[in-house]
């Protein structure tokens, strides 16, 4: 697999071509921001960190009957990819409610929600990623009827199979975002990345958080919390 030229350049991410026209190589940085990009930072290893965790879950996905766009892992940041047509939404899904919901609907951070909940937004860097519901995206064509379903199907799936995961390593999976995209042959599969960046961890015990809330409060020890999700998931 030769990597070729950079594509993209992210927040969080670079993204290159390779001489396989249907695959790409991500590239995992320590770079860390918040607030549509408003707040810059470094998380030391993160990098490193995410793209085993997100390659360890997406792996756990797919035994499980999800698509992922995971191929292989090639070194400590990087991983090769199915390249995919990213569908604009950024999916989100929680059991507990925390950040924007807590903010939007007055429900104190850390309520239960009754039964999970899912909301969209668009992925729109210059419009701030704005909340988005199923008639705006079919009306704006940003996806189908049956992409959707598909989607919120795979998502409120892949939300059981986690939860459940992360319950053994006593670890409560509050809330997470997933974006999903389109292969070649216009299969729906999940994209990006699944990470402490991208999923609210909270120790079940003392309900630590255990994720990039640690950085977007200014609350510190973000590399330990990062590495202790880690040390967990690999048993350790
Ligand atoms: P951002 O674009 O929000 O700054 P990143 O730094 O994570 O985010 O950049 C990675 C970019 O690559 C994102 O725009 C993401 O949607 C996109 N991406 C993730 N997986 C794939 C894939 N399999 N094929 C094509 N693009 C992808
Ligand atoms: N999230 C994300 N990227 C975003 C926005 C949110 O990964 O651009 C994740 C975030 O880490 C959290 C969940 O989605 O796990 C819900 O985030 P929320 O809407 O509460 O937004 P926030 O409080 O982060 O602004």
């Amino acid at each position: 697999m030769k990597k070729l030229d950079q594509l993209y350049e992210g927040k969080a991410k670079k993204v290159f071509a390779t001489d396989h026209q249907d695959l790409l190589i991500v590239d995992y940085k320590d770079d860390a921001t918040a607030f549509n990009g408003e707040k810059k930072g470094t998380i030391l290893g993160k990098g490193v960190i995410n793209n085993r965790m997100s390659n360890m879950l997406m792996q756990l996905l797919e035994k499980q009957g999800i698509p992922t766009h995971y191929v292989e892992e090639l070194s400590e940041r990087e991983t090769v990819v199915k390249k995919v047509a990213i569908v604009p939404l950024e999916v989100i899904i929680r059991n507990i409610a925390a950040g924007s919901f807590s903010k939007r609907f007055g429900v104190q951070e850390g309520t239960k929600l009754k039964q999970p909940s899912l909301e969209y937004s668009y992925k729109n860097d210059d419009l701030g990623d704005p909340l988005i519901n199923d008639h705006h995206i079919l009306a704006l064509g940003l996806a189908t009827k049956e992409e959707l379903d598909t989607i919120a199907g795979y998502a409120f799936r892949i939300n059981e199979i986690l939860k459940a995961y992360f319950l053994k390593l006593d670890i409560e999976l509050v809330d997470f975002k997933l974006e999903f995209g389109k292969t070649s042959d216009g299969t729906i599969v999940l994209a990006d990345e699944i990470s402490p960046d991208t999923c609210r961890f909270w120790d079940v015990h003392t309900h630590e958080k255990l994720d990039k809330d640690r950085f977007r409060r200014n609350m510190g020890g973000e590399e330990e919390a990062y590495k202790e999700v880690m040390r967990r998931l690999l048993g350790e």
